[in-house]
């Protein structure tokens, strides 16, 4: 079916108290995109006679020209009313009038919002109450920045802009709806909202209005009323983000950094050097904004964000090798920093090549040339025949033996079990500590 077809087919439903003007050209992109999932659950909205727009980050993505993935709605329908229309809906927050609706085949989920006014808010995240209505024009006033405040009617191939969302847009301006200081001070979270979206990926930076970006620093004290997990999640987001450093470089100048990392040294000079993109930057970003703080420290801010205990793992082990890259011209160390490494080999480099591009260069070259060890990676030697070589028990000291044999064989690339046992003949492991006998470790 032809795109319009789609649409002209579509019920429509309850219309807007508020003018819309005919869908731009620009949209057809997205327009065609659309999932049939998600007209289907449009139309079954429409046909209860709700009204019921697209909103959020897709209508970002129409005005853009974009297809878009996640799509979010806007309804008149009452929570309890759309559970009862969609047998498989989610009620994600019903309090504040969201649902997951699914069809009664398929994976795809939407967010949908009832049309609200929120009405107090107290503790500077979440508002006391919301009040339920019939107004997508006081719904689109409470939404926080004039982008992200713009409505689809698909049936009637409107679009509702009512703050020159798509204005700012194209012009890469962020601006809250209303008055920025207000609106910041309404809702903490609003803060690192802002400055995840003013990285617009390959589209570059979006910059903030001058009200907005006055509120950014005058506010960010509203940060502490926002929950940690709040916090982390939009942190992730940023640090993730194709122009991350130039965020970091404005979360630093505004202030804000320091209350999201409290008592780090931030040297963000080394952030426009990070070649880490996607999920793999959080913890790269973290370990060299962490670079010239302790341990301790490094552990409490991150602790206090609610990061899991994996991601903590991580960024404090790329910390602590940072700046310890093997000589490019030793096999022997490019094969133990290979394997002490294993899956953080890549962060690490994406790390180091921020202090040291040309050293970390050419110890890529050198590791992409360079041979898969002839025995793996795993030890050769195992702890029965270890016993039998040394009459060693098992136990601390046993153990310790097989990591060292275990380094000497990766070092010097070892094929045989024959090769580790003469290996063995040389070392001096009968007398003496083991303690700090070497292993499969870097630095
Ligand atoms: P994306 O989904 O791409 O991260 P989005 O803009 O769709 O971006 P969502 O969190 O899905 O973000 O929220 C959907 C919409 O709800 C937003 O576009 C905005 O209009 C509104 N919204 C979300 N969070 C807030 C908030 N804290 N304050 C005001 N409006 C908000
Ligand atoms: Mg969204």
């Amino acid at each position: 079916m032809a795109a319009d077809e789609r649409f002209a087919s579509l019920p429509a439903g309850a219309a807007a108290d508020l003018a819309g003007e005919p869908l731009p050209q620009s949209f057809d992109v997205w327009l065609a995109g659309l999932p049939d999932s998600l007209l289907e659950v449009m139309a079954r909205l429409a046909e209860a006679g709700a009204g019921v727009w697209v909103v959020g980050g897709s209508v970002r993505d129409a005005c853009a020209g974009l297809t878009a993935h996640d799509h979010d709605l806007a309804t008149t329908m009452r929570p309890d009313q759309m559970l009862a229309l969609f047998p498989r809906a989610l009620p994600t927050g019903v309090r504040f009038g969201t649902v997951s609706l699914r069809l009664e085949e398929g994976n795809e989920q939407y967010e949908a919002t009832t049309l609200r006014t929120d009405l107090e808010y107290r503790d500077g995240r979440r508002p006391e109450e919301v009040d339920f209505g019939d107004s997508l024009a006081q719904d689109l006033r409470r939404r926080d920045f004039t982008v992200n405040a713009m409505a689809v009617d698909l049936a009637r191939q409107h679009l509702h802009d009512p703050f020159g969302g798509q204005e700012d847009l194209e012009a890469g301006c962020l601006r809250a709806v209303g008055d920025a200081r207000e609106r910041l001070s309404e809702d903490g979270l609003r803060i690192m909202r802002a400055y995840r979206f003013m990285d617009r990926g390959d589209a570059g930076l979006w910059q903030p209005d001058e009200a907005l970006a006055s509120a950014l620093v005058e506010c960010q004290r509203m940060l502490t009323l926002v929950s940690s997990e709040r916090i982390w999640h939009e942190l992730q987001l940023i640090l993730s983000g194709a122009n991350a450093a130039a965020i970091l470089d404005r979360l630093g100048v505004d202030g804000v950094l320091g209350l999201l990392l409290p008592e780090w040294t931030c040297d963000v000079d080394l952030q426009h050097r990070c070649s880490a993109t996607g999920s793999e930057a959080v913890a790269a970003r973290l370990a060299l904004l962490a670079s010239a703080t302790d341990r301790g420290r490094v552990e409490s801010a991150l602790r206090d964000l609610t990061a899991p205990r994996k991601m903590l793992d991580a960024v404090q082990e790329l910390r602590r090798r940072l700046g310890t890259l093997p000589q490019a011209t030793s096999s022997a160390q490019l094969r133990l920093y290979r394997v002490a490494l294993g899956a953080r080999l890549e962060q690490q480099l994406h790390c180091e090549a921020s202090l040291d591009a040309d050293a970390t260069a050419a110890v890529r070259e050198a590791l992409t040339s360079l041979p898969a060890n002839q025995a793996g990676d795993l030890p050769l030697m195992d702890g029965n025949r270890l016993f039998e070589s040394t009459g060693l028990e098992p136990g601390e000291r046993l153990g310790r033996l097989k990591a060292w044999l275990h380094r000497i064989q990766i070092e010097q690339d070892l094929a045989t079990v024959a090769d580790v046992e003469s290996a063995l003949a040389d070392l001096d492991w009968q007398d003496g500590p083991s303690d700090d006998w070497p292993r499969v470790s870097w630095p």
